[in-house]
Order: C-alpha cells, then sequence, then structure tokens
C-alpha cells in the first residue's frame, strides 16, 4: 500500500513518514499544499494523510480539487477542540479525521481500518487455504505456524490478497507498493514473489504472463 502524508510541519512529517514505512508502507512526503495535489492526482495512493493548514493550498483546498476527479481515501488531521473542522471534514469528503495531537498507533489503525473498509475487506484476515493473513497484526501462518515475512514481502502478499481474484499488473504492483524515494535494489519484484513462493508455496501467487501476477 502507498500512502501520501502532506503535512507542512517537518519533524510530524518525518516521524509519521518514518512510522509508516516501519509497517511495510511505501510513503511520499509533501509540505506544501499545491505539491500534495499534485501528487495525488498524478498517483493512485491508497490513502492520503492530510494536514488542513498548509502553506500554497490549505487541506481544504487540495481535498476540494483532488474530489473533482479521484476518490482516493483521505484522512485528515484536524485542530484539537475544533468541531467545526471535524464537522467539515466529513461534510468536504473526507473519509476519516484524527484530532491534533494523536497518538501513532491510532493513525496506523485508523489507516488500516479504512484501507480495508474500502477493499470490501470488512474481516481482519484474509484465509487463501492454509495459508492465513492477519491484517491488524501484519502477521502470516501457513498450516497454523507462523511465517516470518519481510516488510516488502508482506506489502505484496497483502496487495495481491486484499484484491485477490483480480490479475493485478506489475505496474500497478509498483505504483501501490513502492515509493518515490525507492532505490532500484528493493525494486526487485520478481525476487520477492520468489522468495514468498518458497515460503508460502510454489502455486500461491500465480504469474500471467505478460499482465502480471493473481491470487486466485
Ligand atoms: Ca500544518
Amino acid at each position: 500500500m502507498r500512502i501520501l502524508v502532506v503535512e507542512d510541519e517537518p519533524r510530524l512529517l518525518r516521524s509519521l513518514a518514518k512510522a509508516l514505512r516501519e509497517e511495510g508502507y511505501a510513503v511520499d512526503t509533501a509540505e506544501a499544499g499545491d505539491d500534495g495535489l499534485f501528487k495525488a492526482q498524478s498517483y493512485d495512493y491508497d490513502a492520503v494523510v492530510l494536514d488542513i493548514m498548509l502553506p500554497k493550498l490549505d487541506g481544504w483546498e487540495l481535498l476540494a480539487r483532488l474530489r473533482q476527479h479521484k476518490k482516493t481515501l483521505v484522512l485528515m488531521l484536524t485542530a484539537r477542540d475544533a468541531t467545526h473542522d471535524r464537522v467539515r471534514s466529513l461534510d468536504s469528503g473526507a473519509d476519516d479525521y484524527l484530532v491534533k495531537p494523536f497518538d501513532l498507533p491510532e493513525l496506523l489503525a485508523r489507516l488500516r481500518a479504512l484501507i480495508r473498509r474500502a477493499a470490501g475487506q470488512a474481516r481482519p484476515s484474509i484465509e487463501l487455504g492454509d495459508v492465513v493473513i492477519d491484517l491488524r497484526g501484519r502477521s502470516v501462518t501457513r498450516a497454523g505456524a507462523p511465517v516470518t515475512l519481510t516488510a516488502r514481502e508482506y506489502a505484496i502478499l497483502e496487495y495481491l490478497a486484499v484484491h485477490r481474484g483480480e490479475v493485478v499488473t506489475r505496474s500497478a504492483l509498483y505504483e501501490h507498493l513502492f515509493d518515490e524515494s525507492d532505490d532500484t535494489l528493493s525494486n526487485l519484484l520478481d525476487v520477492h514473489v520468489f522468495s514468498l513462493r518458497k515460503k508460502l508455496g510454489a502455486g500461491l501467487i500465480v504469474t500471467r504472463r505478460g499482465q502480471g501476477y493473481c491470487i486466485e
């Protein structure tokens, strides 16, 4: 999953990006509203974390312009005690909001829930034969035994599992799983898929030649 964080407070932006990357998300960042809008319109993010008070273009305007073209999930960061902001967030088409200052675990939990709901994934786990993915704990078992995956491997597996039954193209995987700061070494999709098959069984992820990957 790939997330855009738009926040002009550099320390908060850095800590959010770091925490999200540690959770296995690909993360792009923007410190101003115009840059944030450009990125949100250019890429197909799984969610946008959007501050309200931003230079160039505030969060409201960014959201309004984005909503003219895209339904990307948006979680707004609102000021404390500003009931008006919270109501306005939801009225403006934000999918959720969080009041500053917030605890990181709550932000992560709300993002997971948002993305899960949007994918029509009401239950917090996905069963694929003897492989079970716990979306809340971000852990995987095979025949009841825990399987250790790297953050990248987990991200690929989760994305394919949430979109099971669909062929996911390589370019969609690149767009959703790798961010603008990734180096080429971590971009070796085939290497990660090879490793996932070794750990979870050769038949789980099917290659559709010339199209992409699929979990059936
Ligand atoms: Ca701000």
